[in-house]
């Protein structure tokens, strides 16, 4: 969808009267809609490329995809947009599929600190990078292997994304964990749902 279908409509002199962009910010502000693209925050998709197929990928891993963000396009968005930009985050595809993931890290905390949404898979091989990064979000759609795997169409051993995980946490690095509830996986959330609820109604 696109922003202009979240505005009111305007007359065509309304839109004359400001550039675009100017406009799209003022009417959200006025409707207390701020966007990320008004808070200075940009998602840089470094590639479409994954290692996994998750049944609810847009493009369920998009088999074939091989592209990634050159380093010199990514160097030329920020520097035009570096007074502009407080908040990068990377994603993809698999942003540590990257081959210059490094590289990637270094250019965008030049402009701010930077955090990172991944599958886990590659954290050994980003170790030091990673670690540069203001946070690390890792998608984790079940703790049981079987359903891990099924979920998010892979063999990879979920252990070995928990022991990259842990890692990190040794180190100090703040991680967060995605994860996506669907029928496949809500009965591992029905444990924790009534002292959810709970806690719930005794804040209410
Ligand atoms: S890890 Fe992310 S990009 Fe890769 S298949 Fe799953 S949802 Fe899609």
């Amino acid at each position: 969808m696109g922003y202009n279908q979240f505005l009111n409509p305007m007359s065509r002199e309304e839109y004359s009267k400001e550039p675009y962009l100017a406009m799209l910010q003022r009417k959200l502000e006025e409707e207390g809609r701020l966007m990320p693209f008004s808070r200075g925050v940009v998602r840089l998709c470094v590639t479409e490329k994954c290692n996994y197929e998750c049944v609810f990928c847009h493009n369920e891993g998009m088999p074939g995809v091989s592209k990634f963000l050159e380093v010199e396009d990514i160097r030329t968005m920020l520097s035009a947009y570096k007074d502009w930009i407080k908040d990068i985050k990377l994603v993809g595809g698999e942003p540590l599929m990257h081959p210059q993931f490094d590289k990637v890290v270094d250019l965008c905390n030049k402009i701010c600190k930077t955090s990172v949404t991944t599958n886990g898979v590659f954290i050994k091989k980003w170790f030091s990078s990673l670690m540069k990064l203001r946070s690390v979000t890792v998608s984790i759609q079940s703790l049981d292997n079987k359903r891990y795997g099924q979920i998010m169409g892979t063999n990879t051993r979920l252990n070995s994304v928990l022991n990259g995980i842990g890692e990190l946490l040794n180190a100090g690095m703040d991680v967060h964990i995605n994860c996506v509830v669907t029928t496949k996986n809500r009965m591992e959330l029905e444990g924790i749902n009534e002292p959810l609820r709970a806690k719930a109604r005794s804040i209410s």
